[in-house]
C-alpha cells in the first residue's frame, strides 16, 4: 500500500546510488517509514539508452536475491522477464555441448535477467510507494559523517548543494565515494584487488527466424586457456556474452588490437561461438573493456548515521554470479537489523554489520577460487567426477548432502556457513574415497596371495 502519510513524518534516509542495491533499499526503508531520497550522478536508468552503462548488461538471479525480492513484493512481475537457466553448457572447441545440471531438484535453477528491466523495476515500485524520490545528475563529493551531512554536486552545472539526514546509506558501488568519506580519519582497514583478467560483452543475436541459435535455458561456457566466454540469455532468444581475458600479455586485450585479430583468436580458441557471434569485429572494436575489482572493507558504517551495502562494503569478481545476489541479501538483513533495534539505530548498524561481513569475505574467496575453477577445470575429468559424486550424494541424501555451489547459490545458508559445511562433506569424500582405494589395496593383495599360491602350487606341480 502506499505509505505517503507515515513517510511524511518519518525519519530521513539519504541514499547514494540508484543502482540495484540502493533502489531495492530504497523501497525497504520507506516501507520502514523512512522519507527516502535517492540520489544518482548518472541518468534515470529508464532513459539511458546505453544499457548496459559500461556495467554487464544481464545477471544471473539465485535464491538469495530471490528471497529479498520476494520480501519486496516484485517477483510476480519480475518472472516474465527472466531465462531460466537450469544449469551449465560447456561448449568444447569442436561445437560439442555438455550440459551439467545446477542441481537435482526442480527449484534448483538460476534466473537470467537484465539489468536495466530489473533496475527500472525496482525505481518504479520504491517511485509507487511514496515517500522515495529519486534524483538523478547529483554526484556524492562531501560527507559529514557525525552530522550526516553529504555534500552533492550537479553533473551539468556543478552547482552544489547539501542534505542533512538521519541515515546515509552508500550504495554507490565498487568505488563507492560514501565509503572513502566515511572512513576519512577513522581507523578502518580497505583492500582492494584488481584481477589481471578484464570482460567485454558481445552479442548472439536470435537466428533468423526468431529462435535461440543454441539451448535458451542455460548459462553457457566456453572454457579455453587463458580465455573464456560466459553467455547469459535473454527473453528475446539472444544472449549476451561476456569475453574474459587477460589484461596483458600474448592473447590479451592488448594483444588483440582489432576486430580482424579477434576474429583470428576465435577462430583459433572458440570457433563454435565464432559462429554464433556475427557482429564479433565490429562489437569487440566498439564494446570497452571493463574491469573486476575485489573490495572488502572493516568499517561498514559509521557510528548511527552512515552505513553501506552492496559492493560498496564487498565488490566480488563476478564468478560465482553473487555480486548482487549478495547485495540485496544486505538490504534484507538491514531492514531486519533496523526492525530489531527501532530505538537504537547504532546498535542495528552494527548488527548489519557483524551479521554480513564475515560471510561476504568468504565470498569474496570464494568467487576468486571459482574463477581458477571455470579457467582452468571445467573439462577435468577429475573435476566431473566429483561434480557427479557430489549431484549423486545429494540425491541419495537431500537434507544431509549439498553441494557447495547448492549451498550457495540454491539456498540463504549464510555464504560462511556453506563453506564450513562443504569442507566437511570434502572431508568426508576424501576419507571415502580413501577407504575405498584401501578396500582396493587389500583386495588386491589378496588376489596377489591368491594368485602367487596358484602359481606356486602349479609352478611345483610342473
Ligand atoms: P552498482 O550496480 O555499481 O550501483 C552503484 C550506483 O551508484 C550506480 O548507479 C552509480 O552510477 C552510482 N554512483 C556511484 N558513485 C556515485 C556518486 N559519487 N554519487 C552518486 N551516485 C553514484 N551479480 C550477480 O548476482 N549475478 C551475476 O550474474 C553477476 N554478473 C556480473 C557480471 C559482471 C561482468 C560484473 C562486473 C558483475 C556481475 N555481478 C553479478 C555483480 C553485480 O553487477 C553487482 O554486485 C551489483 O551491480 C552491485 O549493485 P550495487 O547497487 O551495489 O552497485
Amino acid at each position: 500500500p502506499p505509505l505517503r502519510e507515515n513517510a511524511r513524518s518519518g525519519p530521513r534516509a539519504a541514499i547514494v546510488g540508484a543502482g540495484l542495491s540502493g533502489s531495492l533499499l530504497a523501497l525497504f526503508l520507506a516501507r520502514r517509514g523512512f522519507r527516502v531520497e535517492v540520489y544518482e550522478h548518472r541518468d534515470d536508468p529508464r532513459l539511458s539508452k546505453d544499457e548496459g552503462d559500461g556495467r554487464s548488461i544481464n545477471l544471473g538471479l539465485s535464491a538469495r536475491g530471490i528471497r529479498a525480492l520476494r520480501r519486496a513484493g516484485l517477483l510476480e512481475e519480475l518472472w516474465p522477464h527472466t531465462v531460466p537457466m537450469r544449469g551449465r553448457m560447456i561448449h568444447s572447441p569442436s561445437g560439442e555441448l555438455t550440459f551439467q545440471p545446477y542441481g537435482t531438484a526442480d527449484h534448483e535453477i538460476l534466473y537470467s535477467i537484465r539489468r536495466g528491466v530489473l533496475n527500472a523495476l525496482l525505481i518504479e515500485h520504491a517511485e509507487a510507494l511514496g515517500g522515495v524520490t529519486f534524483f538523478y545528475g547529483l554526484r556524492c563529493v562531501d560527507l559529514d559523517a557525525d552530522t550526516g551531512t553529504l555534500t552533492l554536486s550537479d553533473t551539468i552545472s556543478g552547482e552544489t548543494r547539501r542534505v542533512e539526514a538521519d541515515l546515509v546509506v552508500g550504495a554507490d558501488g565498487a568505488f563507492s565515494a560514501v565509503r572513502r568519506l566515511m572512513q576519512r580519519g577513522r581507523s578502518a582497514d580497505l583492500h582492494q584487488e584488481f584481477l589481471e583478467w578484464g570482460y567485454k560483452e558481445l552479442t548472439i543475436p536470435p537466428a533468423p527466424d526468431g529462435g535461440p541459435r543454441t539451448p535458451i535455458e542455460a548459462l553457457h561456457l566456453w572454457p579455453a586457456h587463458r580465455a573464456l566466454i560466459v553467455a547469459h540469455p535473454n527473453t528475446d532468444n539472444s544472449l549476451t556474452c561476456t569475453l574474459f581475458l587477460p589484461h596483458e600479455g600474448g592473447s590479451s586485450f592488448a594483444s588483440l588490437g582489432s576486430g580482424a585479430e579477434a576474429e583470428r583468436f576465435f577462430r583459433s580458441r572458440f570457433p563454435d561461438a565464432l559462429r554464433l557471434i556475427p557482429d564479433l569485429a565490429e562489437e569487440f572494436e566498439a564494446n570497452p573493456v571493463g574491469r573486476l575489482v575485489s573490495v572488502r572493507t572493516s568499517a561498514w558504517h559509521a557510528g548511527e548515521r552512515v552505513v553501506l551495502v552492496g559492493d560498496a562494503c564487498h565488490a566480488v569478481y563476478p564468478f560465482y554470479g553473487q555480486g548482487m545476489n549478495a547485495s540485496f541479501e544486505d538490504c534484507l538483513v538491514l531492514d531486519e537489523c533496523l526492525a530489531r533495534h527501532p530505538a537504537d539505530r547504532g546498535a542495528a548498524l552494527r548488527e548489519y554489520q557483524d551479521l554480513r561481513r564475515p560471510h561476504t569475505d568468504v565470498l569474496a574467496e570464494l568467487s576468486k577460487e571459482n574463477f581458477l575453477e571455470l579457467r582452468d577445470g571445467l573439462r577435468s575429468p577429475v573435476r566431473l567426477l566429483r561434480a557427479r559424486a557430489d549431484l549423486t550424494l545429494n540425491r541419495i541424501f537431500p537434507r544431509g548432502w549439498q553441494p557447495l555451489y547448492t549451498m550457495i547459490s540454491h539456498t540463504s545458508m549464510p555464504y560462511g556457513e556453506a563453506l564450513h559445511r562443504a569442507r566437511r562433506q570434502n572431508a568426508l569424500l576424501g576419507a571415502a574415497a580413501a577407504a575405498l582405494s584401501a578396500g582396493a589395496a587389500l583386495g588386491a593383495a589378496a588376489a596377489v596371495r591368491r594368485l602367487r599360491r596358484r602359481t606356486g602350487a602349479s609352478a611345483r606341480r610342473t
